[in-house]
């Protein structure tokens, strides 16, 4: 079989060699041969279309031409000398130069046979080519060509070390010589069938001789179906594995606190994505593993009350429960929503905070103990080892970017069997992209706003505009409403920011003067005390003007505040400026974000700010989001090891992810350890990929 054949180390392929081996190796990490056949190429260039002289333009990428090679002559230039001949056909000439090999391109080119030449053009006072790829017309004609010709990755080492685009093609050559081309299938007949599938071989050998545009996609389909596929089933077999293995609490009643609850002090209706997922989370609570589950939803698509329905069925099973925010502030307004909730019925909340003096800390330490406490909300003191629960059922962590792996670890240790565990994120995370990043979480995602939002209304000014925004902030708070103006804080240049914030509160007193108008101002530098003091007054609407480093973007919600200018807008991430306009937008009354920018504007910046402007639908930013800076960027995914997809493109190829994913599920569903016989060519191939552990590099 070829498996042994392509474990070969790459300096014994013909054409390699010790020196250029090492080369391949720093270069392209290309060991054996293995890799070099999945080294794949970065494009294709058509090589059936053959360009006249007149139909030259000049931005033109490679192109190929048949004409007559004469009139070779040497110029002298600063450096050496060029070579340089003319190249003709019917509709006119160019020029081809060579700075190197001049000696035995002049002896051996051929003045009086047409040649196909192949290369990029330059324009300087005319057409011209460098180191053109050069072969008789004749030669051509008989060889056996590929329809498309393939471009590798390449690097400046590599070209200067006379490892062209055309070498990489003869090794590949080499290599589909050496393995007869013939590659062991990973993929069983059934799905093959089913999906039309290329063989292995006959993909691996289009992808690299690309026979038709068509084969070619048929080719690149079967091998970013397979890349998926085989992380898909890793993922979902992790995660079987958990459920299987990580027994948890069984919440099996819906019994009379929810039952009341959602009967007589639900506020309002549910929207479908919240029923929806109340649901997931109700199946998870009842089916005996533990539940790890992720809560995606937009800012305002109303999580709260899931995480507070999914408590109440805690509590209806003899379990307590707790939900931890980032902040104190936050902490305090889940607090307070929550209690205003529940007023009616006879279940006990508690606040624990950094700033809980120690009289209230020790009777909610003896009430969880006792089991007299139903619901603990509050910050990070909540994980604090001392914090001891007579029976914790569920944990819900709400903004889990604030939150590590370490300290969901702690809360898995609150109680023997670990308790059932929720995160809710305002930042949305491209389903597709999620599922292949946090194989071992389950996803709800409440894709649905509360009916009756007016959608904020953003609008892009540049800062020559600033008196006419002022203008608009005095209608506004005229009107009753408040405001927020935020500046960014970004560490590396942490003073100088700084600086900015302070000039701009500056500007705004001296446009917003007291006594008529009052205004908070809340920066990182600040005592905890007094950010809370200030943040208090404006919640409590005591002033109307709220300037503020991004420490507001999470959570916080004043309904009164209808108005969110951010400065130098350019500099924040999209996601970032979706979380801080998703602080206003919460009342009755019309909402606007205004993102305030300079004039020079990269070209990223100004689709952010199109962005931002054109929609306000978290998942469509986040889905830009990536595009613009891919997925390594995005939130949780630095050391996740996308990255490292050898052809598929986790962005591009969504479709093929989401089929992949389908795929594996039915199977593992079926079949969960890959025993029956129809999967045999899986389970090998699992197995080696798994021996080699490169599927591993894969799991974040
Ligand atoms: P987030 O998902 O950002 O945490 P919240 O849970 O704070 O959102 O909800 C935002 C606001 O929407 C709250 O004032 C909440 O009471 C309200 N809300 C939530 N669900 C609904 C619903 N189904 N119908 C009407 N209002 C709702
Ligand atoms: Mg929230």
């Amino acid at each position: 079989m070829n498996l042994e054949i392509l474990q070969t180390p790459i300096e014994y392929l013909k054409g390699v060699g010790p020196l250029r081996a090492a080369i391949l190796r720093k270069e392209l990490g290309v060991h054996t041969y293995q890799d070099l056949i999945q080294l794949f190429p970065n494009r294709y260039i058509d090589k059936t279309r053959y360009y006249k002289v007149n139909e030259l333009q000049q931005n033109m990428a490679d192109v190929q031409l048949i004409g007559y090679i004469t009139h070779f002559r040497t110029v002298e230039q600063k450096k050496g000398k060029r070579l340089v001949a003319t190249f003709r056909d019917d509709t006119g000439t160019m020029e081809l130069v060579w700075f190197r090999g001049q000696k035995w391109i002049a002896e051996n080119t051929k003045r009086d046979q047409p040649y196909v030449i192949f290369g990029k053009v330059n324009w300087y006072n005319g057409f011209s080519m460098a180191h053109p790829e050069m072969e008789l017309f004749s030669q051509h004609e008989k060889s056996m060509r590929s329809a498309m010709q393939a471009i590798y990755p390449s690097t400046e080492k590599l070209s200067q070390k006379g490892i062209s685009n055309r070498v990489i093609i003869k090794l590949m050559e080499q290599l589909f010589i050496a393995t007869k081309g013939r590659f062991l299938e990973t993929i069983p007949e059934g799905i093959t069938q089913e999906l039309k599938l290329l063989s292995k071989s006959k993909a691996m050998f289009n992808i690299h001789f690309p026979q038709s545009q068509s084969l070619l996609s048929r080719a690149q389909f079967r091998l970013k179906f397979e890349e998926l596929f085989y992380i898909q089933l890793q993922l979902l077999s992790k995660n079987i594995s958990r459920k299987t293995k990580i027994k948890g609490y069984v919440f099996e009643k819906v019994g009379h606190h929810f039952k009341s609850f959602y009967d007589n002090y639900l506020p309002f209706e549910l929207t479908t994505a919240q029923k929806r997922v109340v649901k997931e989370i109700r199946n998870d609570l009842g089916n005996g593993a533990q539940m790890n589950r992720l809560l995606q939803g937009d800012v305002g698509s109303g999580k709260t009350i899931v995480a507070l329905m999914s408590m109440l069925l805690a509590i209806d099973n003899g379990f307590q429960a707790t939900l931890v925010a980032p902040t104190e502030i936050l902490a305090i307004q889940h607090y307070n929503g929550i209690v205003e909730l529940v007023k009616d019925m006879d279940i006990v909340v508690s606040l624990l905070t950094g700033s809980t003096k120690s009289a209230a800390r020790k009777e909610i330490h003896q009430q969880l103990q006792s089991g007299a406490l139903h619901i603990l909300i509050g910050t990070h003191a909540v994980l604090e080892d001392k914090v001891h629960f007579k029976n914790l059922g569920l944990a819900i962590v709400d903004e889990q970017h604030r939150f590590g792996v370490a300290q969901r670890a702690k809360l898995w240790r609150k109680n023997h069997t670990p308790p059932h565990i929720l995160v809710m994120t305002a930042t949305p995370i491209p389903r597709t992209l999620a599922m292949s990043l946090y194989g071992d979480l389950d996803i709800s995602v409440i894709d649905e706003l509360p009916p009756g939002r007016k959608p904020i209304s953003t609008v892009h000014r540049y800062d020559s505009n600033r008196l006419k925004v002022f203008r608009f902030i005095k209608d506004e708070i005229q009107k009753g409403r408040q405001i927020y103006i935020v500046y960014p804080l970004i560490q590396e240049s942490e003073k100088l920011d700084y600086k900015d914030l302070m000039d701009g509160y500056e500007s705004i007193v001296r446009e917003f003067p007291a006594p008529e108008f009052q205004i908070s101002i809340v920066h990182g530098q600040m005592k905890p005390a007094d950010k809370d003091y200030e943040m208090d007054r404006f919640i409590k609407g005591e002033t109307q003007i709220m300037v503020a480093t991004t420490v507001i973007e999470v959570g916080v919600n004043v309904p009164n505040a209808s108005v969110m200018i951010i400065e130098s807008a350019e500099r924040f991430g999209l996601s970032q400026l979706h979380q801080l306009r998703g602080r206003v937008g919460r009342g009755a009354e019309q909402s606007y974000c205004i993102l305030m920018t300079g004039h020079k504007l990269s070209s990223d910046s100004k689709t952010r700010l199109q962005t931002m402007v054109s929609t306000n639908d978290g998942f469509e930013i986040a889905e830009v989001d990536l595009k613009l800076r891919g997925p390594g960027d995005l939130m949780g995914t630095q050391q996740s090891g996308v990255l490292n997809l050898k052809i598929a493109d986790i962005v591009k190829d969504n479709e093929i992810l989401k089929k992949a994913r389908l795929y594996a599920s039915v199977i593992l569903k079926k079949d969960p350890k890959l025993a029956m016989s129809e999967h045999r060519v899986i389970r090998h191939n699992y197995f080696l990929l798994n021996k080699d552990k490169k599927i591993w590099n894969y799991i974040s």
